[in-house]
Protein backbone atom coordinates (compact mmCIF):
# COMPACT_ATOMS: atom_id res chain seq x y z
CA UNK A 1 0.00 0.00 0.00
CA UNK A 2 0.79 3.37 0.59
CA UNK A 3 2.94 3.39 3.75
CA UNK A 4 6.38 2.92 2.64
CA UNK A 5 7.40 2.82 6.63
CA UNK A 6 4.76 1.09 8.76
CA UNK A 7 7.14 0.36 11.23
CA UNK A 8 8.16 4.22 12.25
CA UNK A 9 4.33 4.96 11.71
CA UNK A 10 3.90 2.68 14.82
CA UNK A 11 6.75 3.42 16.88
CA UNK A 12 6.17 7.37 16.34
CA UNK A 13 2.97 6.70 17.88
CA UNK A 14 3.92 4.55 20.70
CA UNK A 15 6.51 7.31 21.40
CA UNK A 16 3.34 9.58 21.71
CA UNK A 17 1.21 7.25 23.75
CA UNK A 18 4.30 7.41 26.56
CA UNK A 19 4.73 10.49 26.44
CA UNK A 20 1.11 11.43 26.73
CA UNK A 21 0.97 8.95 29.79
CA UNK A 22 3.58 10.80 31.40
CA UNK A 23 1.17 13.77 32.17
CA UNK A 24 -1.47 11.41 33.61
CA UNK A 25 0.99 9.55 35.77
CA UNK A 26 -0.33 10.64 39.53
CA UNK A 27 -3.88 9.57 38.81
CA UNK A 28 -5.40 6.33 40.24
CA UNK A 29 -5.44 3.63 37.44
CA UNK A 30 -8.48 2.65 35.72
CA UNK A 31 -8.78 -0.01 33.59
CA UNK A 32 -9.18 0.23 29.80
CA UNK A 33 -12.00 -1.82 27.96
CA UNK A 34 -12.77 -5.25 28.45
CA UNK A 35 -12.80 -7.23 25.25
CA UNK A 36 -12.39 -10.73 23.43
CA UNK A 37 -9.20 -10.14 21.28
CA UNK A 38 -9.88 -12.81 19.01
CA UNK A 39 -13.94 -11.38 18.40
CA UNK A 40 -12.20 -7.81 17.87
CA UNK A 41 -9.54 -9.12 15.60
CA UNK A 42 -12.28 -10.73 13.31
CA UNK A 43 -14.33 -7.45 13.43
CA UNK A 44 -11.47 -5.42 12.25
CA UNK A 45 -10.64 -8.55 9.40
CA UNK A 46 -13.92 -7.86 8.55
CA UNK A 47 -13.87 -3.97 8.38
CA UNK A 48 -10.40 -4.73 6.33
CA UNK A 49 -12.35 -6.63 3.87
CA UNK A 50 -15.11 -4.56 3.45
CA UNK A 51 -12.80 -1.41 2.95
CA UNK A 52 -11.38 -3.52 0.10
CA UNK A 53 -14.52 -2.05 -2.10
CA UNK A 54 -13.42 1.31 -2.73
CA UNK A 55 -11.10 2.97 -4.93
CA UNK A 56 -7.45 3.18 -4.17
CA UNK A 57 -7.95 6.76 -3.02
CA UNK A 58 -4.14 6.60 -1.55
CA UNK A 59 -2.30 5.19 -5.02
CA UNK A 60 -1.20 7.50 -7.60
CA UNK A 61 -2.94 5.83 -10.33
CA UNK A 62 -6.46 7.31 -8.32
CA UNK A 63 -6.70 10.34 -9.97
CA UNK A 64 -10.45 11.02 -10.16
CA UNK A 65 -12.05 13.30 -7.62
CA UNK A 66 -9.92 15.24 -5.08
CA UNK A 67 -9.15 12.53 -2.81
CA UNK A 68 -6.08 11.46 -0.80
CA UNK A 69 -4.79 10.08 2.61
CA UNK A 70 -4.06 12.42 5.01
CA UNK A 71 -0.21 12.91 5.64
CA UNK A 72 1.83 10.18 8.22
CA UNK A 73 1.99 13.00 11.13
CA UNK A 74 -1.64 14.12 10.68
CA UNK A 75 -2.51 10.43 11.00
CA UNK A 76 -0.41 9.81 14.39
CA UNK A 77 -1.76 13.22 15.56
CA UNK A 78 -5.10 12.79 15.07
CA UNK A 79 -5.24 9.07 16.76
CA UNK A 80 -3.00 9.65 19.95
CA UNK A 81 -5.08 12.96 20.52
CA UNK A 82 -8.05 9.93 21.05
CA UNK A 83 -6.88 8.93 24.40
CA UNK A 84 -7.80 12.42 25.12
CA UNK A 85 -10.91 12.64 22.71
CA UNK A 86 -10.87 16.51 22.87
CA UNK A 87 -13.90 18.33 21.84
CA UNK A 88 -13.18 21.99 20.83
CA UNK A 89 -16.60 23.46 21.37
CA UNK A 90 -16.01 24.59 24.81
CA UNK A 91 -12.59 25.02 26.68
CA UNK A 92 -13.54 22.49 29.38
CA UNK A 93 -13.52 20.00 26.66
CA UNK A 94 -10.44 20.82 25.09
CA UNK A 95 -7.92 22.62 26.71
CA UNK A 96 -5.07 22.08 25.02
CA UNK A 97 -6.81 21.57 21.61
CA UNK A 98 -8.51 24.77 21.56
CA UNK A 99 -4.79 26.59 21.92
CA UNK A 100 -4.19 24.94 18.86
CA UNK A 101 -6.86 25.27 17.01
CA UNK A 102 -6.01 29.05 17.41
CA UNK A 103 -2.54 28.61 16.53
CA UNK A 104 -3.31 26.56 13.27
CA UNK A 105 -5.86 29.30 12.22
CA UNK A 106 -3.94 31.90 12.92
CA UNK A 107 -1.03 30.53 10.65
CA UNK A 108 -3.77 29.57 8.05
CA UNK A 109 -4.32 33.72 8.71
CA UNK A 110 -1.04 34.65 7.86
CA UNK A 111 -0.48 32.82 4.64
CA UNK A 112 -3.71 34.41 3.32
CA UNK A 113 -1.65 37.74 4.80
CA UNK A 114 -5.02 38.86 7.04
CA UNK A 115 -3.18 41.42 9.33
CA UNK A 116 -6.71 40.51 12.09
CA UNK A 117 -8.79 37.25 12.60
CA UNK A 118 -11.74 35.78 13.58
CA UNK A 119 -11.54 31.88 12.60
CA UNK A 120 -11.95 28.67 13.70
CA UNK A 121 -11.84 25.10 12.27
CA UNK A 122 -15.23 23.13 11.16
CA UNK A 123 -16.36 19.77 10.04
CA UNK A 124 -15.78 21.40 6.83
CA UNK A 125 -16.01 23.23 3.63
CA UNK A 126 -19.90 23.44 3.87
CA UNK A 127 -20.25 24.41 7.15
CA UNK A 128 -17.51 26.90 6.74
CA UNK A 129 -19.19 28.61 4.15
CA UNK A 130 -22.55 28.49 5.60
CA UNK A 131 -21.11 30.26 8.54
CA UNK A 132 -19.80 33.15 5.97
CA UNK A 133 -22.96 33.48 4.36
CA UNK A 134 -24.58 33.51 7.58
CA UNK A 135 -22.33 36.71 8.69
CA UNK A 136 -22.87 37.90 5.04
CA UNK A 137 -26.56 37.83 5.73
CA UNK A 138 -26.47 38.84 9.33
CA UNK A 139 -24.37 41.93 7.70
CA UNK A 140 -26.91 43.01 5.10
CA UNK A 141 -30.06 41.16 5.66
CA UNK A 142 -31.93 42.49 2.58
CA UNK A 143 -29.45 41.81 0.38
CA UNK A 144 -28.44 39.62 -2.56
CA UNK A 145 -25.37 37.42 -2.73
CA UNK A 146 -23.86 36.83 -6.05
CA UNK A 147 -21.90 33.23 -7.59
CA UNK A 148 -20.91 32.30 -10.48
CA UNK A 149 -22.47 29.46 -12.92
CA UNK A 150 -19.07 27.85 -11.70
CA UNK A 151 -19.30 27.95 -7.68
CA UNK A 152 -19.81 25.17 -5.57
CA UNK A 153 -23.36 24.24 -5.11
CA UNK A 154 -23.27 24.92 -1.60
CA UNK A 155 -23.68 28.17 -2.21
CA UNK A 156 -27.30 28.45 -3.52
CA UNK A 157 -28.28 25.25 -0.70
CA UNK A 158 -26.50 27.22 1.98
CA UNK A 159 -28.43 30.49 0.72
CA UNK A 160 -31.98 28.40 0.85
CA UNK A 161 -31.09 27.46 4.17
CA UNK A 162 -30.41 31.06 5.46
CA UNK A 163 -33.13 32.32 3.37
CA UNK A 164 -31.02 34.74 1.23
CA UNK A 165 -31.90 36.02 -2.09
CA UNK A 166 -28.37 34.65 -4.40
CA UNK A 167 -28.25 35.10 -8.27
CA UNK A 168 -25.82 33.93 -10.06
CA UNK A 169 -23.24 35.29 -13.11
CA UNK A 170 -22.49 33.86 -15.86
CA UNK A 171 -18.76 32.27 -16.06
CA UNK A 172 -16.48 32.64 -19.76
CA UNK A 173 -15.48 30.13 -21.92
CA UNK A 174 -12.45 29.54 -19.54
CA UNK A 175 -14.95 28.92 -16.30
CA UNK A 176 -14.31 32.08 -14.43
CA UNK A 177 -16.59 34.62 -13.44
CA UNK A 178 -17.32 36.89 -16.05
CA UNK A 179 -16.51 40.68 -14.97
CA UNK A 180 -18.32 42.50 -17.04
CA UNK A 181 -21.61 40.82 -15.77
CA UNK A 182 -20.78 41.13 -12.57
CA UNK A 183 -20.42 44.84 -12.84
CA UNK A 184 -23.93 45.17 -15.15
CA UNK A 185 -25.47 43.31 -12.13
CA UNK A 186 -23.87 45.10 -8.98
CA UNK A 187 -25.06 48.53 -11.06
CA UNK A 188 -28.33 47.40 -10.77
CA UNK A 189 -27.93 47.43 -6.77
CA UNK A 190 -28.49 45.70 -3.89
CA UNK A 191 -25.94 43.29 -3.55
CA UNK A 192 -24.82 42.47 -0.21
CA UNK A 193 -21.66 39.90 -1.20
CA UNK A 194 -19.74 38.30 -3.94
CA UNK A 195 -18.87 35.37 -3.66
CA UNK A 196 -15.20 34.59 -5.45
CA UNK A 197 -14.37 30.95 -5.93
CA UNK A 198 -10.49 30.46 -5.93
CA UNK A 199 -10.14 27.12 -6.97
CA UNK A 200 -13.34 26.21 -8.82
CA UNK A 201 -14.12 22.29 -7.77
CA UNK A 202 -14.76 21.32 -11.75
CA UNK A 203 -12.10 23.19 -13.50
CA UNK A 204 -9.70 24.57 -11.19
CA UNK A 205 -9.86 27.86 -12.54
CA UNK A 206 -9.66 31.08 -10.71
CA UNK A 207 -12.16 33.99 -10.48
CA UNK A 208 -10.28 37.62 -11.58
CA UNK A 209 -10.45 38.58 -7.57
CA UNK A 210 -7.97 41.20 -8.34
CA UNK A 211 -10.71 42.88 -10.95
CA UNK A 212 -13.40 42.18 -8.33
CA UNK A 213 -11.75 44.13 -5.46
CA UNK A 214 -11.60 46.99 -7.79
CA UNK A 215 -15.04 46.82 -7.94
CA UNK A 216 -15.59 46.62 -4.70
CA UNK A 217 -13.74 49.70 -4.32
CA UNK A 218 -16.02 51.41 -6.87
CA UNK A 219 -19.20 49.89 -5.61
CA UNK A 220 -18.83 48.74 -1.92
CA UNK A 221 -20.36 45.48 -1.13
CA UNK A 222 -18.50 42.53 1.15
CA UNK A 223 -16.54 39.37 -0.51
CA UNK A 224 -16.36 36.34 0.28
CA UNK A 225 -13.59 33.83 -1.07
CA UNK A 226 -14.47 30.07 -1.19
CA UNK A 227 -10.91 28.56 -1.59
CA UNK A 228 -12.11 25.13 -0.30
CA UNK A 229 -10.59 23.49 -2.58
CA UNK A 230 -7.17 25.80 -3.88
CA UNK A 231 -6.66 28.25 -1.15
CA UNK A 232 -3.03 26.81 0.05
CA UNK A 233 -1.97 27.36 -3.73
CA UNK A 234 -1.26 30.96 -2.71
CA UNK A 235 1.59 29.41 -1.72
CA UNK A 236 2.94 28.47 -4.85
CA UNK A 237 5.70 30.14 -6.84
CA UNK A 238 4.56 28.97 -10.28
CA UNK A 239 1.09 30.00 -10.71
CA UNK A 240 0.43 31.80 -13.87
CA UNK A 241 0.30 35.67 -14.05
CA UNK A 242 -3.78 36.04 -14.02
CA UNK A 243 -4.50 33.20 -11.18
CA UNK A 244 -1.19 35.05 -9.37
CA UNK A 245 -3.15 37.99 -9.02
CA UNK A 246 -6.51 37.14 -8.19
CA UNK A 247 -4.65 35.07 -5.35
CA UNK A 248 -2.51 38.38 -4.39
CA UNK A 249 -5.56 39.89 -3.37
CA UNK A 250 -7.34 37.60 -1.29
CA UNK A 251 -5.77 39.62 1.68
CA UNK A 252 -8.26 42.41 0.79
CA UNK A 253 -11.85 40.08 1.45
CA UNK A 254 -13.97 39.74 3.85
CA UNK A 255 -13.84 36.41 4.48
CA UNK A 256 -12.17 33.14 3.12
CA UNK A 257 -12.72 29.24 3.51
CA UNK A 258 -9.84 26.68 2.91
CA UNK A 259 -10.28 23.15 3.47
CA UNK A 260 -7.42 21.56 5.14
CA UNK A 261 -9.00 18.19 4.73
CA UNK A 262 -8.57 18.64 0.80
CA UNK A 263 -5.02 20.45 -0.09
CA UNK A 264 -4.19 20.57 4.09
CA UNK A 265 -3.06 16.78 4.13
CA UNK A 266 -6.05 16.49 6.90
CA UNK A 267 -8.38 13.56 7.79
CA UNK A 268 -11.89 14.38 6.78
CA UNK A 269 -13.41 16.67 9.08
CA UNK A 270 -11.48 19.72 8.81
CA UNK A 271 -12.45 22.97 6.99
CA UNK A 272 -11.16 26.98 8.08
CA UNK A 273 -13.50 29.99 8.17
CA UNK A 274 -11.93 33.11 8.58
CA UNK A 275 -13.25 36.99 8.96
CA UNK A 276 -10.69 39.73 8.35
CA UNK A 277 -12.99 41.59 10.99
CA UNK A 278 -12.99 40.29 14.46
CA UNK A 279 -16.29 42.21 15.12
CA UNK A 280 -18.07 39.67 13.66
CA UNK A 281 -17.97 37.41 16.58
CA UNK A 282 -21.13 39.64 17.57
CA UNK A 283 -23.19 37.62 15.83
CA UNK A 284 -22.27 34.61 17.07
CA UNK A 285 -23.38 35.61 20.98
CA UNK A 286 -25.59 38.31 21.11
CA UNK A 287 -24.89 39.70 24.54
CA UNK A 288 -20.97 40.02 24.66
CA UNK A 289 -19.33 43.35 23.86
CA UNK A 290 -17.40 43.34 20.49
CA UNK A 291 -14.29 43.99 22.24
CA UNK A 292 -14.85 40.11 23.81
CA UNK A 293 -14.03 38.82 20.52
CA UNK A 294 -10.98 40.56 19.29
CA UNK A 295 -9.10 39.53 23.19
CA UNK A 296 -6.64 36.97 23.25
CA UNK A 297 -9.11 34.95 25.60
CA UNK A 298 -11.90 34.16 22.80
CA UNK A 299 -13.24 30.86 23.05
CA UNK A 300 -14.52 29.02 20.18
CA UNK A 301 -17.37 27.69 21.40
CA UNK A 302 -18.70 31.48 21.07
CA UNK A 303 -17.38 31.87 17.75
CA UNK A 304 -18.90 28.34 15.79
CA UNK A 305 -22.10 27.37 14.94
CA UNK A 306 -21.47 23.95 15.14
CA UNK A 307 -20.89 22.82 18.95
CA UNK A 308 -19.12 19.79 19.62
CA UNK A 309 -16.17 19.52 17.42
CA UNK A 310 -13.41 16.84 17.09
CA UNK A 311 -10.33 18.47 18.95
CA UNK A 312 -8.22 15.46 17.17
CA UNK A 313 -8.67 17.57 13.89
CA UNK A 314 -6.83 20.82 15.59
CA UNK A 315 -4.50 18.54 17.27
CA UNK A 316 -3.64 17.11 13.60
CA UNK A 317 -3.45 20.06 11.58
CA UNK A 318 -1.42 22.10 14.44
CA UNK A 319 1.27 18.98 13.89
CA UNK A 320 1.21 18.82 10.52
CA UNK A 321 1.44 23.04 10.38
CA UNK A 322 4.64 22.15 12.13
CA UNK A 323 6.20 19.67 10.19
CA UNK A 324 5.67 21.50 6.95
CA UNK A 325 4.80 25.30 7.77
CA UNK A 326 2.92 27.15 5.11
CA UNK A 327 5.36 29.16 3.90
CA UNK A 328 6.75 29.79 0.50
CA UNK A 329 9.56 28.07 -1.26
CA UNK A 330 8.83 25.54 1.55
CA UNK A 331 8.33 21.49 1.40
CA UNK A 332 4.64 22.04 1.56
CA UNK A 333 4.78 24.45 -1.54
CA UNK A 334 6.65 22.22 -3.48
CA UNK A 335 3.46 19.77 -2.94
CA UNK A 336 1.80 22.04 -4.06
CA UNK A 337 3.96 22.70 -7.09
CA UNK A 338 4.38 18.95 -7.93
CA UNK A 339 0.63 18.89 -8.12
CA UNK A 340 0.64 22.06 -11.00
CA UNK A 341 3.44 20.14 -12.61
CA UNK A 342 1.67 17.06 -13.04
CA UNK A 343 -1.15 18.75 -14.16
CA UNK A 344 0.74 20.74 -17.02
CA UNK A 345 2.06 17.38 -17.92
CA UNK A 346 -1.42 15.70 -18.57
CA UNK A 347 -2.26 18.68 -20.65
CA UNK A 348 0.38 18.89 -22.78
CA UNK A 349 0.27 15.52 -23.54
CA UNK A 350 -3.27 15.79 -24.18
CA UNK A 351 -2.88 18.30 -26.87
CA UNK A 352 -0.86 16.61 -28.38
CA UNK A 353 -3.05 13.51 -28.59
CA UNK A 354 -5.04 13.18 -31.79
CA UNK A 355 -8.40 12.17 -30.28
CA UNK A 356 -8.49 14.53 -27.46
CA UNK A 357 -9.22 18.23 -26.77
CA UNK A 358 -8.21 19.93 -23.56
CA UNK A 359 -11.01 22.26 -22.22
CA UNK A 360 -8.63 24.92 -20.74
CA UNK A 361 -4.99 25.02 -19.58
CA UNK A 362 -5.45 23.76 -16.34
CA UNK A 363 -4.22 26.73 -14.09
CA UNK A 364 -4.22 24.53 -10.64
CA UNK A 365 -4.03 20.81 -10.91
CA UNK A 366 -7.54 19.47 -12.50
CA UNK A 367 -7.59 18.68 -16.03
CA UNK A 368 -10.37 18.35 -18.10
CA UNK A 369 -10.83 16.99 -21.88
CA UNK A 370 -13.45 15.69 -24.27
CA UNK A 371 -12.68 12.85 -26.47
CA UNK A 372 -12.54 13.89 -30.41
CA UNK A 373 -15.97 13.24 -31.73
CA UNK A 374 -18.47 13.80 -34.94
CA UNK A 375 -21.45 14.90 -31.75
CA UNK A 376 -21.63 16.16 -27.90
CA UNK A 377 -23.83 12.57 -27.42
CA UNK A 378 -20.87 10.35 -29.02
CA UNK A 379 -17.97 12.12 -27.15
CA UNK A 380 -20.07 11.96 -23.90
CA UNK A 381 -20.62 8.21 -24.90
CA UNK A 382 -16.68 7.72 -25.24
CA UNK A 383 -16.01 9.41 -22.23
CA UNK A 384 -18.23 7.43 -20.36
CA UNK A 385 -16.51 4.20 -22.24
CA UNK A 386 -12.59 5.54 -21.39
CA UNK A 387 -13.54 6.02 -17.72
CA UNK A 388 -14.79 1.95 -18.01
CA UNK A 389 -12.10 1.00 -19.92
CA UNK A 390 -9.36 3.32 -17.55
CA UNK A 391 -10.96 1.79 -13.83
CA UNK A 392 -10.43 -1.99 -15.74
CA UNK A 393 -6.45 -1.26 -15.98
CA UNK A 394 -6.63 0.39 -12.73
CA UNK A 395 -6.92 3.97 -13.63
CA UNK A 396 -9.35 5.78 -11.50
CA UNK A 397 -11.16 8.86 -13.39
CA UNK A 398 -13.79 11.17 -13.01
CA UNK A 399 -16.39 12.99 -15.61
CA UNK A 400 -17.10 16.30 -15.70
CA UNK A 401 -20.44 17.73 -17.46
CA UNK A 402 -19.63 21.00 -19.36
CA UNK A 403 -21.62 23.69 -21.22
CA UNK A 404 -21.48 23.76 -24.47
CA UNK A 405 -20.33 27.48 -23.95
CA UNK A 406 -16.88 25.94 -22.55
CA UNK A 407 -16.17 24.32 -25.94
CA UNK A 408 -16.59 26.92 -28.63
CA UNK A 409 -13.75 25.64 -31.21
CA UNK A 410 -16.45 22.86 -31.25
CA UNK A 411 -18.98 23.44 -34.81
CA UNK A 412 -22.37 24.12 -34.54
CA UNK A 413 -23.12 20.89 -36.03
CA UNK A 414 -21.44 18.81 -33.15
CA UNK A 415 -24.11 19.80 -30.34
CA UNK A 416 -26.64 17.93 -31.14
CA UNK A 417 -27.06 18.31 -26.87
CA UNK A 418 -26.13 20.95 -25.06
CA UNK A 419 -23.93 19.54 -22.57
CA UNK A 420 -21.11 16.86 -23.06
CA UNK A 421 -19.28 15.37 -20.45
CA UNK A 422 -15.37 15.22 -20.19
CA UNK A 423 -12.87 13.15 -18.53
CA UNK A 424 -11.77 15.07 -14.94
CA UNK A 425 -8.59 14.03 -13.29
CA UNK A 426 -7.85 16.01 -10.03
CA UNK A 427 -4.23 15.27 -9.83
CA UNK A 428 -3.67 16.46 -6.20
CA UNK A 429 -1.36 13.80 -5.08
CA UNK A 430 2.36 14.92 -4.80
CA UNK A 431 3.44 11.76 -6.50
CA UNK A 432 1.09 12.11 -9.48
CA UNK A 433 3.90 14.01 -11.62
CA UNK A 434 6.36 11.11 -11.22
CA UNK A 435 3.39 8.63 -12.28
CA UNK A 436 2.18 10.59 -15.10
CA UNK A 437 4.10 8.61 -18.05
CA UNK A 438 2.48 5.62 -16.02
CA UNK A 439 -1.08 7.56 -16.16
CA UNK A 440 -0.70 8.68 -19.77
CA UNK A 441 0.10 4.81 -20.70
CA UNK A 442 -2.98 3.45 -19.53
CA UNK A 443 -5.13 6.58 -21.00
CA UNK A 444 -3.92 5.66 -24.36
CA UNK A 445 -4.57 2.32 -24.24
CA UNK A 446 -7.86 3.01 -22.83
CA UNK A 447 -8.79 5.88 -25.89
CA UNK A 448 -7.20 2.94 -28.06
CA UNK A 449 -10.23 0.37 -27.27
CA UNK A 450 -12.74 3.22 -28.45
CA UNK A 451 -15.09 1.59 -31.45
CA UNK A 452 -14.50 4.17 -33.87
C1 LIG B 1 -15.15 20.88 -1.68
C2 LIG B 1 -15.68 22.23 -1.86
C3 LIG B 1 -16.72 22.72 -1.05
C4 LIG B 1 -17.43 21.84 -0.04
O1 LIG B 1 -16.57 21.51 1.01
P1 LIG B 1 -16.74 20.17 1.88
O2 LIG B 1 -15.50 20.15 2.69
O3 LIG B 1 -16.84 19.05 0.90
O4 LIG B 1 -17.97 20.33 2.70
C5 LIG B 1 -17.10 24.03 -1.22
N1 LIG B 1 -16.53 24.82 -2.14
C6 LIG B 1 -15.53 24.39 -2.95
C7 LIG B 1 -14.92 25.32 -3.94
C8 LIG B 1 -15.08 23.07 -2.84
O5 LIG B 1 -14.09 22.64 -3.65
Amino acid sequence: MYYTDQDKFISLLEHGVNKLKEGFTDLPEVKGNVYSHDKAATIIGQLAEKMHENYPYFHPQYAGQMLKPPTDIAQIAYYLSMFINPNNHALDGGIASSQLEKEAVAEIAAMFGFDTHLGHLTSGGTIANLEALWIARNLHPEKTILVSDQAHYTHERMCAVINTPIEVVPSDNTGVMDVNALEERIKRGDIGTVIVTLGTTGLGNADPLDKIVALKEQYGFRIHVDSAYGGYFTLSSKLDENVRAAYDHIKNVDSIVVDPHKHGLQPYGCGCVLFSDPSVGKFYKHDSPYTYFSSEQMHLGEITLECSRAGASACALWATQQLYPLVKQGEFAAMLDNCLEAAQKLADWVKQHPKLKLVIEPKLDIVNFVIDAPSASVSSQHAQAVFEMAESKHLYLALNTLNKSLMPEFEKGYWDQDKVIAIRMCLIKSDHSAWMDNITDILDASIANLST
